[in-house]
């Protein structure tokens, strides 16, 4: 009878899933052990660090589990510290038999990887990245979003992890393996994330790194950030050609490429060459997105702000030559995806009825339907 109850307690606690890793804590090895004597369950488990900051959580989950079955009328708990060897030993698990520093996006992985570049700042690159993870996140793929916009970080702010105070939550850190904070369902890891403010009022420190450092940087995020197994990467790259664009480049030569621009005929150019840039490395570009285009407004007329035309003018370019590249999609000008970015809700979570939301979830459908990666090659994206 104990027998069983004990088998039962022992499948409650195994099924509680660890809130950063995102697996059961019983396949992680973090249940020490389980025993029942007269209804009263005396759990032990052991977390990966000390002063892990899951800790209450599982610790209340795990209480919850082992109370929630018949027959147990109280429960005891103890929670412990894994040792070195312990941790090594799960870390090594987490990284699926990978060496420590070995790339998990290689040609050989069924991640699909997108890079979403543009050729200068502002024009919504952040923005849309941000909804388009958490709508891809929210058709139940497994998203990961790399903010590598090193020079204007604005991912965890659009997402939400910025708090009052303006802080940012750091990664937890298993040895050299970083767990990175989720948001709307998205595992995001962003340079803002390492910064540290120079007093107390001081904005977080702009990043004046060189090359070197920013490719480390880069490589860093690929490597030592436990994502899991995800169906999708996003990274939001820095604007423009520059150093990162070149190491994401060398790092991923099989990504796709987005390109974002806005329908203006003087962003275009600019737009175009981030593109081939990328397409240098060997990198495809899987598509045009514009954004800030026409608006409907209230009486029916159309405010088109920045012209019209810019994103199948880029489209057209990028095709010269080579495989035709198309415009995904277009996005409205939209009072209401600008004041969410700034409340840092998603507009496709707090308003997916504004026209910019549908046209992202038109983007996040799009890619959600086209297959993962072949042979390091992925299926070309179409609008349907
Ligand atoms: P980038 O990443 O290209 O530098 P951001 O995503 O930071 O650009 O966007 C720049 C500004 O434009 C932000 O204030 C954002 O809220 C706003 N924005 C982005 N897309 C739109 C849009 N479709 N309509 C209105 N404002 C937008």
């Amino acid at each position: 009878m104990t027998d069983s109850l004990e088998a039962a307690v022992r499948r409650a606690v195994d099924a509680v899933v660890d809130p950063e890793l995102r697996r059961p804590i019983g396949e992680l090895d973090m249940v020490r052990r389980v025993s029942v004597a007269g209804g009263v369950a005396d759990v032990g488990i052991v977390l990966t660090i000390v002063g892990c900051p899951a800790a209450d959580r599982i610790s209340r989950d795990v209480r919850a589990a082992a109370a929630s079955v018949d027959g147990i009328s109280d429960v005891a708990l103890d929670v412990g510290v894994m040792s070195a060897d312990e941790r090594r030993a799960l870390t090594e698990r987490l990284r699926g038999g990978r060496a420590a520093r070995e790339m998990p996006f290689g040609p050989a992985s069924l991640t699909r990887v997108i890079a979403v570049t543009s050729g200068k700042g502002g024009v919504g690159k952040s923005t849309v990245t941000a909804n388009l993870a958490v709508g891809l996140a929210a058709r139940g793929l497994a998203v990961g979003l790399i903010d590598a916009d090193v020079h204007g970080f604005s991912i965890p702010g659009l997402l939400g992890l910025v708090a009052a105070d303006g802080s940012v939550p750091q990664p937890t850190r298993i040895d050299d393996l970083m767990l990175p904070p989720v948001a709307h369902g998205v595992k995001v890891i962003s340079i803002g994330m390492f910064l540290r403010r120079t007093g107390a009022d001081a904005p977080l420190g702009a990043v004046a790194w060189r090359g070197p450092m920013l490719h480390r940087t880069v490589q860093q995020f690929l490597t030592d950030v436990y994502f899991g197994d995800l169906d999708v990467l996003l990274i939001d790259m820095p604007p423009g050609t520059g150093d990162v664009a070149i190491s994401v480049g060398q790092l991923l030569p099989h990504a796709d490429v987005l390109v974002v621009t806005t329908p203006q005929a003087a962003a275009s150019d600019i737009a175009v060459r981030s593109g081939l840039v990328a397409r240098q490395t060997g990198q495809r570009i899987a598509g045009v997105v514009e954004n800030m285009a026409a608006m409907t407004l209230p009486d029916g007329s159309t405010l088109e702000l920045f012209g019209s035309g810019g994103g199948a003018a880029v489209a057209a370019a990028l095709s010269k030559g080579t495989d035709p590249v198309e415009l995904l999609a277009s996005i409205p000008l939209s009072p209401v995806l600008r004041a969410d970015a700034d409340a840092g809700i998603p507009a496709v979570v707090a308003h997916p009825d504004d026209p910019a939301s549908i046209a992202i979830e038109g983007l996040a459908a799009m890619i959600a339907a086209s297959p993962r990666g072949l042979s390091g090659r992925s299926l070309p994206i179409r609008p349907s």
